[in-house]
């Protein structure tokens, strides 16, 4: 099907974009999906920043054109607003595949929706990789791991998720994309990578988006109380959204399939969080308990070892240097600009 590639674009060279030692490597075409998303906006900068094009596939579900109008008018980049559930067809040499949303309370509010996304939509987007020979990256989840039974989590374990509850629509939605990209690897050839992603926070979150980083930082600075789910002895590990984009270019570039888990293993208890927000922005800030959600995660840390030995990559930023980064966005979106010097 090579025949359908447009040869007139800059980058028609080798799929995937290895390139030889101490030659420049040739800009490519890569495609986004969710690039109007909070991880999606940043991964596009750092690639308009090495000198890609950039195609952005959005239907700004939680994306919005904030998060990328700096990037409007650069002849390297295109925002096309349209929904993966429906073919699409464009040429490129790699697809980073975000398109799908990532807090609880967006995925739950369609279910079906969230299926027909993460299945239908990745399809799509593999059969778009198979016809132009485009090297194709699955962003899947540390959810794939369910209420997991082994601790911290290794790419080899198979989780523990409820395939009819509430949050499956995300977690079982996200294995059958893990699937999909693996039979168009195995029937296809496809070049593929998988990562799984765990709790990744930053500047450009949606304030209201209901994921804990976010609600807390925006309760603090609002001077409202922290809202702690269940007894807050539950845990997570958060990792600051540019290491995670260094792993998925890391990940990209490199040779190697995957699955890998790519997060800070940092692990907090939502209370040691909620100190951590306190600390940062406000000593005073109460907390308020409330009703967890069903089928919540009891624990939650990633092991790395394998994205450390193979790609090379491993998170910087710990929460406490991390955090205020995403303060100073929050700062701004909630305020605007002038207060944010005073408070
Ligand atoms: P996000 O909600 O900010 O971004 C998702 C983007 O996809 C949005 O711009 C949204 O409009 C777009 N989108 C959703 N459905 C679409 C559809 N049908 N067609 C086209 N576009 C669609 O979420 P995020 O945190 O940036 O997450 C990005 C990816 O990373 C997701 O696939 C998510 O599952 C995965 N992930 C994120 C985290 C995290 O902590 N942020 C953790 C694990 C996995
Ligand atoms: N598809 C797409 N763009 C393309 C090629 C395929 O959106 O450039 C879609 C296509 O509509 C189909 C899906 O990807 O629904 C899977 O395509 P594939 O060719 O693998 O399977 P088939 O069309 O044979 O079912
Ligand atoms: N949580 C909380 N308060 C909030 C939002 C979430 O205590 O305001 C808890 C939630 O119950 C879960 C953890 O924080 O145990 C992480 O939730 P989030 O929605 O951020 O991500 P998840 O890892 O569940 O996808």
């Amino acid at each position: 099907a090579l025949h359908h590639r447009d040869l007139s674009g800059p980058a028609r060279h080798s799929v995937g974009g290895k390139v030889p030692l101490g030659l420049k490597r040739k800009a490519l075409r890569v495609l986004v999906t969710g690039g109007a998303g909070f991880v999606g906006s940043h991964l596009v900068d750092r690639l308009l920043e090495r000198g890609d094009s950039v195609i952005v596939v959005d239907n700004l579900f939680t994306g919005r054109k904030d998060n990328v109008v700096h990037h409007f008018g650069n002849p390297n980049f295109e925002m096309i607003r349209h929904d993966v559930v429906e073919p699409i067809l464009l040429e490129v040499d790699q697809i980073y595949h975000l398109a799908c949303p990532a807090s609880p309370v967006h995925y739950k509010y369609n279910p079906v929706k969230t299926i027909k996304t993460n299945v239908v939509g990745t399809l799509n987007m593999l059969g778009l990789a198979k016809r132009i020979n485009a090297r194709f990256l699955l962003t899947s989840t540390s959810e794939v791991y369910g209420d997991p039974l082994q601790h911290p989590q290794v790419e080899t374990y198979w989780g523990n998720v409820n395939p009819i509850g509430v949050r499956s629509c995300y977690d079982e939605g996200k294995r059958t994309a893990e699937t999909l990209t693996m039979d168009y690897h195995r029937g296809a050839n496809l070049e593929v990578r998988i990562a799984r992603i765990f709790n990744t926070y930053g500047p450009r979150m949606c304030i209201d988006d209901g994921r804990v980083v976010s609600n807390f930082v925006a309760q603090a600075l609002r001077k409202e109380p922290l809202t702690v789910y269940g007894d807050g002895k539950q845990t997570r590990s958060f990792q600051y959204v540019s290491d995670l984009v260094e792993g998925l270019m890391k990940l990209m570039e490199g040779e190697q399939v995957g699955p890998f888990n790519l997060g800070n293993p940092g692990e907090f208890t939502m209370l040691e969080l909620a100190k951590v927000v306190q600390d940062t922005i406000d000593s005073n800030a109460r907390i308020e308990f409330r009703q967890n959600t069903q089928d919540d995660p009891h624990k939650r840390k990633p092991d790395i070892s394998r994205a450390k030995e193979l790609l090379g990559w491993e998170p910087k930023i710990p929460l406490r240097e991390g955090l205020p980064l995403m303060v100073t966005d929050f700062r701004k979106r909630i305020f605007g600009d002038q207060d944010s010097t005073t408070t």
